[in-house]
């Protein structure tokens, strides 16, 4: 029968000799393959030990800016939940209190903001759509985690640590 390409290969259908009902010939083939193996550079990357490199265009883990003075950038538009396609972003606006100014950098800041990572695609369009240079995604990735709640990253996980500030992992 005509193949279509020419990849097919005809089944040896004569009977075995006592070397191949043994199976040596073919133990042998399979040992020839993986020592040629060992020699090759791998290419898997060992990770977590091994980093990849990233690419420069890499979107990964989203961070809350603050500006020189420490204060928090975003003023809870909601610009970056409304250009988001996933639907991934809440967040609660409030009002800054006298005394707030140095928290805060508007009169009005995100009270509560969060975003699903399961959702998120990092398409960087919060980024984007971002007035007040509040948002950006940096080079990390989001950590694994064992529950759907760990991949609900709030305003804590999200915000840049002040200079001297420990982030909780
Ligand atoms: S990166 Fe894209 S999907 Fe993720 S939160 Fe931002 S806009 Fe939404
Ligand atoms: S991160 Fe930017 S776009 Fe999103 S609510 Fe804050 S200021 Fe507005």
């Amino acid at each position: 029968m005509q193949t279509l390409t020419n990849r097919a290969k005809p089944v040896d259908r004569r009977p075995m000799n006592f070397l191949e009902k043994m199976y040596l010939p073919a133990i042998g083939k399979g040992m020839v393959i993986t020592f040629k193996h060992i020699f090759q550079k791998k290419p898997t990357v060992s990770y977590p030990e091994e980093k990849r490199e990233f690419s420069p265009v890499f979107r990964g883990l989203h961070i809350l800016n603050r500006d020189k003075e420490g204060r928090e950038n975003c003023t809870a538009c909601g610009l970056c939940a409304v250009a988001c396609p996933a639907e991934a972003i809440t967040m609660e606006a409030a009002e800054r209190k006298p005394g707030e100014e140095h928290l805060y950098r508007e009169e009005k800041y995100a009270a509560r903001y969060e975003i699903n990572m399961l959702r998120c695609i990092f398409c960087g369009f919060c980024e984007e759509a971002c007035p007040k240079d509040a948002i950006y995604l940096s080079e990390t990735f989001a950590p694994a985690h064992y529950k759907r709640e760990g991949f609900i990253y709030g305003k804590q996980d999200l915000l840049i640590p002040l200079p001297g500030e420990q982030k909780n992992a």
